[in-house]
């Protein structure tokens, strides 16, 4: 098994195998995923059926927070494909947000008047099983330098932008130096002031922060914001905390978004503790999301009632600044609606 490094920034020894190296070598075969956990496979007929549509990835950095011989770990739960996926459920379609309405120019979406989405690429470091892009198109939104191009022109010639979100995909799947280059690319665009990067890679391979990663995020003059995405205390372990606390440390403001899933994290207590523990190392819970309709995630719905229900709960056991808004995102809607 892979060491964890309890040191986020690359002070690494030798022996240790790079984020690059981690993010390659991911688990993508659910018999040795459950062979690693000693836990039986059932219904593999169904769960290779579930992969072919959408791939099982899970690096070892996140697999070591697994629980071994548990079947409902929550981490788990988010990775393990189901014979439930295969189901079909009305109103649960390929692309429920409607982004491919809002695709201007290859790798970009444009659906809030001041900010715009760029597809970086296609490359996670974990496959969420409930992700809402799981079947986006990205074969038509490739991230060459000229699919960039095209989308720089179009935040240079929308003066109305202000904001730039780098998604994916996870775009710190990227290397630095690709990285960096966009980068200077959006800062030399005089009207964007800020940059957002949306990023699961420091929850589950927290060896991405390095030094080099920090350089290329800060060495320039725009507001740099990091939304991470956890669901689950189990995610935080030291590492992650310590990343998170490099990334404070070198002026970034660091937020995170969490999905409402069935059976992994609708239970206000879990959701308390994940805030306590993300404040503790320094990110702000900022959204909770519900479920984003999207074919294949039926199972991880929690009724809009039930979510206020336990939002309620959530503010009675923590101070308000740690409560992260419960909203859902509606296609056609030029904001997130809140639900509470
Ligand atoms: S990391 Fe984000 S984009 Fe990638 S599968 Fe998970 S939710 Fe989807």
């Amino acid at each position: 098994m892979i060491p964890v490094s309890t040191s986020a920034c690359q002070d690494q020894r030798q022996t240790e195998p790079g984020w690059q190296s981690i993010l390659q070598h991911a688990v993508s075969d659910p018999v040795e995923l459950c062979r690693r956990l000693a836990l039986p496979l059932s219904d593999q007929e169904a769960i290779t059926a579930a992969c072919q549509l959408f791939p099982l990835r899970v690096p070892e950095p996140y697999l070591a927070r697994i629980e071994m011989g548990n079947a409902s770990d929550p981490l788990l739960l988010q990775v393990l494909p189901q014979a439930m996926e295969l189901q079909e459920h009305a109103g649960f379609i390929s692309d429920p947000l409607d982004e491919q309405a809002h695709n201007p120019v290859p790798g970009l979406v444009h659906k809030y008047a001041s900010r715009v989405l760029l597809i970086t690429t296609s490359l996670c470091a974990v496959h969420c099983r409930y992700c809402f892009r799981r079947e986006f198109p990205y074969d038509d939104n490739r991230n060459s330098r000229l699919d960039w191009q095209q989308a720089l022109d179009y935040v240079r010639t929308h003066q109305e932008l202000n904001e730039v979100i780098l998604s994916g995909g996870d775009p710190l799947s990227l290397p630095d130096r690709q990285l960096g280059w966009l980068m200077e690319q959006i800062a030399a665009i005089p009207h964007i002031r800020r940059l957002r990067i949306h990023s699961r890679l420091p929850v589950v391979i927290p060896q991405r922060i390095t030094k080099e990663c920090l350089a290329w995020l800060t060495g320039n003059r725009l507001q740099t914001i990091m939304v991470l995405h956890c669901n689950h205390p189990n995610e935080i372990d030291l590492a992650v905390s310590n990343a998170i606390k490099q990334l404070c440390k070198a002026g970034i403001t660091v937020l995170n978004q969490s999905v409402l899933l069935a059976g992994i994290n609708d239970h206000a207590p879990t959701l308390a503790s994940l805030s306590e523990r993300l404040f503790a190392a320094g990110a702000l819970p900022y959204y909770l999301h519900a479920l984003d309709r999207v074919r294949g995630s039926h199972h991880f719905a929690v009724q809009d009632g039930r979510g206020i229900q336990i939002h309620h709960e959530l503010q009675a056991l923590l101070p308000g600044f740690l409560v992260p808004r419960l909203v859902r995102e509606e296609a056609g809607h030029h904001s997130k609606s809140w639900l509470v």
